[in-house]
């Protein structure tokens, strides 16, 4: 399967910067999407720290860590396990440098990580950073958010709509860079042709409705293009904080290129 990316970021309309961060590395088939956090405490520093170490770690193949959480979980790829380290890692720096610099003091970041392997999609989060997967026409959040609100929601505390409407909407329960060691949610997909996936700030959610954004993944011709009007749209709806989307979606190259080339085998082509 082949994978076309793409991805938008935007500083929004009230911020007066974007500390925001994403990367994407093809050759690692890596795509990641960090927000950052603490205003005067330079998110922007940690949420650039975060996708640059996970993207360096990957390559370094560290292996240490990441023992605890998947004692339970032969399953998980060896894949996953490095981007949970490298996660760790990310952790660690942004935490060692809010020690060393005191105006980096407190500055915290989100982070959601996907890596695709053949059919297999590899995803590590932590904090209210998305990742979405768009099949058959449903939008299907991934990632559960590592948020106050959202933990009262999962225990039947609040509902759905207060949640949206509640002022505590920003307060995490984890974040990376606040302690020495962070908890990493992981987990591991199959993907089909066809499929989209969309890893996104909270700047996109918290300002345009899950049936909007899968309206525009459903319509857009190319991932450039469902990118930026995502990001588009969360301006439009009112762009209250920085917003950031990477949109990935998978397609089976080599039988269109049979298709194409050799018409007499179309019968055989999906
Ligand atoms: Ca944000």
């Amino acid at each position: 399967m082949h994978w076309d990316a793409a991805a938008c970021t935007d500083k929004g309309l009230i911020r007066p910067i974007n500390e925001d961060s994403y990367r994407i590395s093809q050759e690692q088939n890596l795509f990641v999407l960090s927000d950052g956090l603490g205003g005067a405490a330079k998110g922007e520093v940690a949420s650039a720290i975060a996708v640059e170490a996970v993207a360096a770690s990957l390559n370094e193949r560290t292996s240490t860590g990441a023992q605890g959480s998947f004692a339970t979980r032969p399953e998980v790829s060896e894949d996953t396990r490095s981007l949970v380290r490298a996660i760790e890692v990310a952790n660690r720096k942004i935490h060692d440098e809010a020690m060393r610099d005191s105006t980096c003091r407190g500055m915290g970041a989100t982070i959601v990580a996907a890596r695709i392997s053949g059919r297999r999609l590899g995803l590590a989060h932590v904090g209210d950073s998305r990742a979405y997967l768009f099949r058959a026409d449903a939008l299907e959040q991934l990632t559960a958010d590592h948020s106050l609100v959202a933990e009262q929601v999962r225990h039947g505390l609040l509902t759905h709509q207060q949640a949206a409407t509640s002022e505590l909407q920003s307060v995490l329960t984890r974040a990376l860079g606040m302690e020495e060691t962070v908890e990493i949610d992981a987990d591991e997909i199959e993907l089909f042709p066809g499929d989209s996936l969309l890893l996104c700030s909270d700047g996109l959610t918290r300002m345009v409705p899950e049936a909007e954004i899968g309206a525009i993944l459903a319509q857009a011709p190319d991932v450039r293009v469902a990118a930026e009007q995502l990001v588009h749209r969360a301006n439009e709806r009112g762009g209250h904080d920085n917003v950031t989307v990477i949109v990935i979606r998978g397609s089976e190259r080599s039988k269109r290129w049979i298709a194409k080339f050799f018409p007499w085998g179309r019968s055989n082509v999906i």
